[in-house]
């Protein structure tokens, strides 16, 4: 197993579920990066000792400075720190920075190579996916995705060929608002949005569920990640979150993976590969799990999983734009400045607006994602 690991976003919900199977798998951790949460930063420090820890928040970082003169750690500060930590020499890189922040951090890991990236970040193969993938080729680095339906679809693609799928089924749980009318949606509030069903996550991603946008993310994320195209994946609700994904192979084979919806299984499997190791918790309990149920998705009611849809197969900027203008209109939803049918409406529009420019670099991309929020915040 290889043994040192780099947490870029420690502090999130799949940096600190990543740090308690790292401890549990005895792995050493080399450095450790955040936005902001720098008292979090420091008991993780404190536990885990990393060359170098990096809070892109800069009074953060001094903050931080402060507490750690016991210690032999590095502080490093803002976005340039985040960047040098994640190019210090390590076997392991985990990525779970949340949106497109993550991007400049995640390619420079890659581009130190020949060292495993262990992707929970979509949005970055959102918006830059073929940049990042050949990125991942050219360095001799490997990708295994973090992602519970990507991990589930990487481990079923284990029993057959790339040339024999014929469809990748990637399942939704379909959020908390699978059931509630179209009508009533422009009323939900957040604390309503934020309660999923099945799973714990950080806010942006629990809004993106109640969304569906995050199905849609992952549909691209899927393309990018086994080389798929957008017709060959279909959406199926599934509201047990049970059965994480599956691939249907040409004779009608259909392999699937089953698992509690806990994130420390796949978050474990992408540190271990090609191996497994014992996990003495989330045994999953068939006979307490019951009913497995599927469902299609409500593409009328789910607007923004329609948008993704429509620009999933697109090679201009409509991916980028479409995933900044979520991510600038989900943060506007959380500090309730519009509402939620307000966001498809803005990913919309943007899409329409910028959609066609180009992103053939990353500095384009990092251009479309800025006008992108200048176009979002022009409209409110
Ligand atoms: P959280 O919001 O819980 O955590 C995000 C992490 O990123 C925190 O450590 C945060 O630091 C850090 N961060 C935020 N902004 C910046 C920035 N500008 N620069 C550097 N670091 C920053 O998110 P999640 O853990 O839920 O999700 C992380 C990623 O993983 C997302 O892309 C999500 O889609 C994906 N994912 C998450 C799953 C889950 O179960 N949570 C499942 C599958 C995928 P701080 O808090 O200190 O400010």
């Amino acid at each position: 197993m290889k043994k040192n690991l780099t947490v870029l976003g420690s502090t999130g919900s799949i940096g600190t579920q990543t740090l308690d199977v790292a401890e549990r798998l005895g792995l050493t951790v080399t450095a450790l990066t955040a936005g902001r949460n720098y008292k979090l930063m420091e008991s993780q420090i404190r536990r885990f000792r990393p060359k170098i820890a990096a809070m892109a928040d800069e009074t953060a970082a001094k903050e931080l400075e402060v507490r750690l003169r016991d210690t032999d750690t590095r502080v490093l500060s803002g976005d340039e720190g985040v960047i040098e930590a994640a190019k210090l020499e390590t076997d392991t890189v985990v990525s779970a920075i949340v949106g497109i922040s993550g991007l400049r951090p995640t390619m420079a890991a890659i581009e130190e190579g020949g060292r495993r990236i262990a992707l929970a970040n979509k949005e970055t193969l959102v918006c830059a996916g073929h940049l990042f993938t050949e990125a991942v080729r050219k360095n001799r680095c490997e990708l295994i995705p973090v992602d519970s339906e990507h991990s589930a679809i990487f481990q079923s693609l284990m029993s057959g060929k790339h040339g024999e799928i014929k469809r990748i089924l990637l399942t939704a749980s379909g959020g908390p608002f699978r059931k509630t009318p179209a009508e009533e949606l422009k009323n939900v509030k957040k604390e309503n949005a934020l309660k999923h069903p099945n799973w714990s996550m950080g806010a942006k991603i629990t809004i993106d569920s109640a969304t569906m946008m995050n199905k849609g993310l992952e549909i691209i994320e899927a393309m990018h990640l086994f080389s798929v195209p957008a017709e060959k994946i279909e959406v199926v609700v599934h509201p047990e979150s049970i059965l994480h994904s599956a691939v249907e192979f040409c004779d009608n084979a259909v392999i699937a993976q089953l698992g509690t919806p806990d994130m420390r299984i796949p978050i474990q499997l992408s540190l271990t590969y090609p191996d497994r190791a014992d996990n003495p918790e989330s045994e999953l309990d068939l006979f307490k799990a019951g009913t497995l149920s599927f469902e299609r998705p409500d593409l009328e009611k789910f607007k923004c999983l329609a948008i993704a849809e429509s620009v999933a197969g697109r090679t201009d900027a409509a991916p980028t734009v479409m995933n900044a203008a979520n991510e600038a209109a989900v943060a506007l939803f959380l500090r309730d400045n519009i509402g939620f049918t307000d966001i498809p409406e803005l990913v919309s529009e943007a899409v329409d607006a910028l959609g066609a420019l180009t992103a053939g670099s990353i500095e384009e991309v990092l251009e479309r994602d800025i006008e992108t929020r200048e176009f979002i915040s022009k409209r409110i």
